[in-house]
């Protein structure tokens, strides 16, 4: 079984939709394919949430107008048959119908996923009635009855194995699926959603959860390139990364994966493809286990709403115990720190979630002084620095002689060094590096 996930861009317009089907090709092998909504779907749910958030209905009403217009010319493109378009207007009507309705007086964050699913919900069902109107038979499977995350907002993947592999079951004459990426219920069983680009983590839990032979990752782009295309020019794709190496891009910003997608596929060790739509013969990038490149450098991101906190503590590396307290301060706080770097006389940390910042920063005050530093970014260049090779970190701090770093992280594992500098900083530092590395 492959599962093969399109983003936004590719499934952006009724053509790009309809040439799907050259890259699915249905046949002999099971498929399970993950939609995103259509590209700027999810932005504009979110613009209307806000709207309802802050009670202007006026707003709303008028981002939900412009939505539904594009999407009554979606329909009328896409489908050929009178019945086609009349099923995508009943559909259509029904989903916005719904959306118009939470304009009301109490809007709360459970709403606004409400709201926030509808996109994926959309998309799916509107590909599902496609491929029906052309003949192509399919089963449409929906992502609320099995893709389920905890309290603790982890997916439970023997869940979504059990469920997901029973609705396989009891459609075992079919070949080809469709369900939504992005959405999931919660704890609570209330709808909710893997985070914003979560539809890579659909895929990549899919794959985990039912050992799938391979999970694909349909994008706008020719895989994983070796610096982000968006601010550096002549970026290159790179033909093969491990997990770990991916894992670590992921997370620190490369915008083509989702930070948490890589994990479910390399804990089962199903390897992953990043493949581009618009040049679907194009070999991108194929993420497993093997294929470490010894000695080089591979890839550089960036991560951007970084918070950095000093902890001032006189003598504090002869306090054991120290640092655990620390710890403990963001574990009560269920928030997890992405750099550190001590010295003996205070400590340094980021995070990046900062809804508890003024609760952690409270307790923190009774181990010494604290300062924190929003605005910044995380930088990481990513490669085989094991024991063996030499002379990267020089290289990587030769490229930002010029630039304040704040932070350093060297040695934590052989494939990363991260600097923390700046957010004002951010391109210099990315353009210099890839000077300077590639
Ligand atoms: P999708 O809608 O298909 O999920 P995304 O926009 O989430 O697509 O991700 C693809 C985009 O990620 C590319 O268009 C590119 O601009 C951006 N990107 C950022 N960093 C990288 C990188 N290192 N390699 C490739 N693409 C990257
Ligand atoms: N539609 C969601 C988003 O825009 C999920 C995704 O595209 O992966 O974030
Ligand atoms: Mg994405």
């Amino acid at each position: 079984m492959k599962i093969l996930k399109f983003g936004g861009t590719s499934v952006g317009s009724p053509e790009r939709m309809k040439k799907l089907l050259d890259i699915i090709q249905p046949g002999e092998e099971k498929q399970i394919v993950v939609l995103s909504a259509v590209a700027g779907t999810t932005n504009a749910l979110v613009e209307i949430s806000q709207a309802f958030t802050t009670g202007d209905k006026r707003k709303a009403e008028a981002l939900i107008k412009g939505l539904r217009v594009k999407y009554e010319e979606f329909v009328e493109e896409l489908f050929v048959s009178q019945e086609g378009k009349e099923n995508g207007k009943e559909l259509i009507d029904y989903h916005f119908n719904f959306i118009h309705s939470f304009a009301r007086d109490l809007f709360t964050p459970i709403e606004e996923r409400v709201i926030l699913a509808q996109g994926e919900l959309l998309s799916t069902t509107l590909y599902y009635f496609f491929l029906t109107e052309i003949g192509v038979r399919s089963k449409l499977l929906p992502a609320l009855d099995f893709m389920k995350i905890d309290e603790d907002n982890e997916p439970t993947i023997d869940f979504i194995g059990e469920h997901l592999s029973a609705m396989l079951a009891a459609s075992n004459d079919h070949q080809l699926f469709i369900t939504q990426g992005y959405i999931c219920r919660n704890a609570f069983g209330e709808i909710d959603n893997l985070r914003r680009g979560g539809s890579d983590y659909t895929a990549s839990l899919i794959g985990a959860a039912i050992r799938a032979d391979e999970v694909q990752i349909w994008t706008d782009i020719d895989g994983m390139h070796n610096n982000d295309p968006r601010i550096v020019k002549g970026t290159k794709p790179i033909a093969h990364l491990t997990f770990d190496e991916a894992a670590e891009l992921a997370y620190f910003g490369a915008k083509i994966l989702h930070p948490q997608s890589v994990f479910p596929a390399q804990r089962y060790n199903i390897p992953v493809r990043l493949l581009n739509t618009m040049d679907p013969e194009a070999p991108g990038t194929l993420i497993s286990k093997e294929g470490a490149v010894r000695g080089e450098v591979r890839s550089i991101a960036a991560k951007d709403g970084i918070t950095a906190i000093r902890i001032h503590s006189s003598r504090m590396l002869l306090a054991f115990g120290f640092l655990r307290k620390v710890f403990e301060v963001f574990e009560r706080y269920k928030t997890p720190i992405d750099m550190i770097t001590t010295s003996e006389v205070a400590v340094s940390l980021t995070v990046d979630d900062t809804r508890f910042l003024s609760d952690i920063e409270r307790e923190l005050k009774d181990f010494g002084s604290v300062e924190v530093d929003v605005n910044q970014t995380i930088v990481c260049v990513v490669g085989d620095f094991s024991l063996n090779t030499h002379g990267y970190a020089s290289r990587v701090l030769d490229a930002v002689k010029h630039i304040p770093v704040r932070m350093i992280s060297y040695g934590g594992s052989n494939f990363n060094i991260s600097l923390l500098v700046n957010a004002d900083d951010k391109i210099e530092v990315l353009r210099s590096l890839h000077n300077r590395l590639f």
